[in-house]
């Protein structure tokens, strides 16, 4: 492609909305082009680097036994009642959804796992015919509450979503371990740098689940991580083992302390010179079910956060939200910060955090405004209501795996999920087969996506510097680009010829043969990132041509023929 005629506009300034370097450079150089918050316009350069990432991906779903299918990306209410979703995804305020002609009810959707079972239940009846794996790399659109940071969250964006459904466990651990390799081995060839951390399986549903992590300052997830015996998880799901804090044993009764407007761990810390680990602080959520509502409190050590998806999973409940200032009020009788669990209303269910199990002699509220109560001990003045662990784990804490070295933080971009969900969804949709015993069972299903468009920005994040992107080979948009300077007719013919041999001999060609300075050419070489660079000026008078190395600009003059032998050696 010669550049002359490429629909490229580049431009000199960053967007001024743009956050994070990949968004800043992709729109920089117009290969993104943003339409509203949270949609894009690809243009051909960045549309040709999308099809490498989808090819790479189907190429290994393929070879890993999954067969390709396109889903309908419209879908009817009435399926996704069949699972339960259409409420907890409308409830999250997630979903595209309208309505057609007929007035039936249908979403643009955000994940295909009632489509995909819908499909297979239609012919999938003996366990003879299983394992099946199917996938798609088909349009999601998701409402985000905040879009932002270019191509890694978009309303609209490409996934590769592919499902697995077997009849026993261990074929679904199968099927699982098929696709997690088929993983590796995708994010291996596009050259990413990336970790496997434990995840949360959130509104998906299911059992274990595992994502794909590009570790990068930009990321917005956090990872902990143990470098000595490899546990890794995201913040939502990790565990911890706490550190050792010296419990002081204050050996005396319950004493009611007047604590004048005094309600936050720290001032109580200020003002009685308890430890925060000595205090139990209580939270009251309000938990959304489908067609009923109600409070918990959780009990918590005062130096510890509470872990809001943890909590949700334990009660299963729609969504999950810290009280109002309000409800505090009429709850407990107190104003806020000073609930605790004496004398609680019933209608509040009670839970601790396991960390509360360790405490005694400690400060809590008791739903008086203005006091507190120091000195209890659970069993002594109050029963201990029944722990979990729904506690927010921190870095440096203790790795819950081999208990012995410290856990790390960092950030990461998520790019791929796997899920086993079991039977969640094939029990719903009555999606059975019958086993070798002639007994009719649901199947067992996994999940397994990848963020195809999310993979370009994260690819970039890993992979710039301060004058523009540098392409990995195996997702570059073209492998070379052509660069002539001067507008002698010799040194264009001479580009010509190379251009079109190069173009003859298979390779991936892009000619900059614009009537611009040879400074401008550059900086947009640098920009859009083309891996090796070809400068064909006056030398070529001598047979000689420059090539370079986008990743270190380290420049080698060579002959035709030498020039052949390296392009082969490196591409
Ligand atoms: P996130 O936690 O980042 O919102 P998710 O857990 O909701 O993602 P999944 O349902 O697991 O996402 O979707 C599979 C993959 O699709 C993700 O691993 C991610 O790479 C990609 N993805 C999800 N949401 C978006 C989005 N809004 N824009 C771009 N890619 C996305
Ligand atoms: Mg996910």
């Amino acid at each position: 492609m010669k550049l002359s005629k490429l629909f490229l506009f580049t431009t000199k300034e960053f967007p001024k909305d743009a956050e994070v370097i990949s968004d800043k450079l992709l729109r920089k150089s117009n290969m993104l082009v943003k339409s509203h918050s949270g949609f894009y316009y690809y243009t051909p350069l960045l549309y040709k680097t999308l099809q490498k990432i989808r090819n790479i991906i189907s190429q290994e779903m393929d070879k890993a036994g999954a067969q390709e299918v396109l889903l309908p990306i419209l879908m009817k209410k009435e399926l996704w009642d069949e699972s339960g979703r259409w409420d907890t995804y409308l409830n999250a305020d997630i979903m595209f959804h309208l309505s057609n002609r007929k007035d039936t009810e249908m979403c643009l959707g955000p994940t295909h796992e009632e489509a995909v079972t819908d499909l297979v239940r239609k012919f999938i009846t003996s366990y003879k015919q299983l394992p099946v794996i199917l996938y798609q790399q088909n349009t999601k659109f998701r409402d985000e509450i905040r879009p932002r940071f270019g191509l890694m969250r978009t309303c609209e964006f490409i996934m590769k979503d592919a499902y697995s459904f077997d009849h026993s466990e261990k074929g679904l651990d199968e099927s699982y371990n098929k696709m997690r390799a088929a993983y590796k081995k995708i994010f291996d060839r596009i050259g990413l740098d990336y970790i496997i951390v434990q995840a949360d399986s959130g509104a998906i549903g299911g059992s274990g689940s595992e994502e794909f992590m590009i570790t990068s300052d930009s990321g917005e997830d956090t990872l902990l991580f143990c470098t000595e015996c490899g546990y890794a998880a995201n913040l939502e799901k990790a565990d911890s083992v706490l550190n050792e804090v010296e419990f002081i044993n204050y050996n005396s009764d319950l004493v009611k302390l007047h604590t004048p407007n005094i309600k936050t761990v720290e001032e109580l810390v200020r003002f009685t010179n308890i430890p925060a680990y000595q205090m139990i602080k209580t939270v009251i959520f309000k938990l959304i079910f489908k067609e009923s509502e109600k409070f918990a409190a959780v009990l918590i050590r005062g130096d510890l956060e509470i872990n809001e998806i943890k909590l949700q999973n334990h009660f299963g409940c729609l969504e999950l939200i810290t009280a109002s200032e309000e409800e505090v009020r009429t709850l407990t009788g107190a104003q806020v910060g000073f609930a605790g669990p004496f004398n609680l209303n019933s209608t509040v269910e009670l839970i601790g955090d396991n960390s509360i199990k360790e405490v005694n002699y400690f400060l809590c509220g008791i739903n008086e405004t203005d006091y507190h109560n120091i000195n209890v001990c659970f069993e002594r003045n109050i029963k201990m209501p029944q722990t979990f662990d729904v506690k927010l784990a921190k870095q440096d804490e203790i790795c819950p795996s081999c208990k012995k070295n410290r856990l790390i933080g960092k950030m990461g971009i998520e790019v791929g999920h796997i899920f086993k969900l079991g039977t969640k969804y094939s029990l719903k949709m009555n999606a059975f087969v019958t086993n070798e015993n002639g007994e009719s069972i649901p199947m067992l299903m996994g999940c397994y996506g990848i963020g195809t468009s999310r993979i370009i920005s994260a690819a970039i994040e890993q992979n710039h510097d301060q004058n523009g992107i540098i392409w990995p080979v195996s997702i570059a948009p073209y492998h070379i680009l052509i660069i002539s300077i001067g507008k002698e007719a010799e040194i264009i013919t001479e580009a010509n010829e190379l251009y079109n041999s190069l173009i003859n001999k298979g390779y991936e060609v892009l000619f900059d043969d614009r009537d611009v300075s040879f400074g401008f050419k550059m900086k947009d070489a640098d920009l859009i990132g083309i891996p090796l660079r070809i400068v064909v000026g006056k030398k070529v008078l001598d047979g000689i041509f420059e090539i370079s190395d986008r990743k270190d600009n380290q420049k080698k003059e060579l002959d035709i023929s030498a020039l052949y032998d390296y392009l082969k050696d490196k591409l």
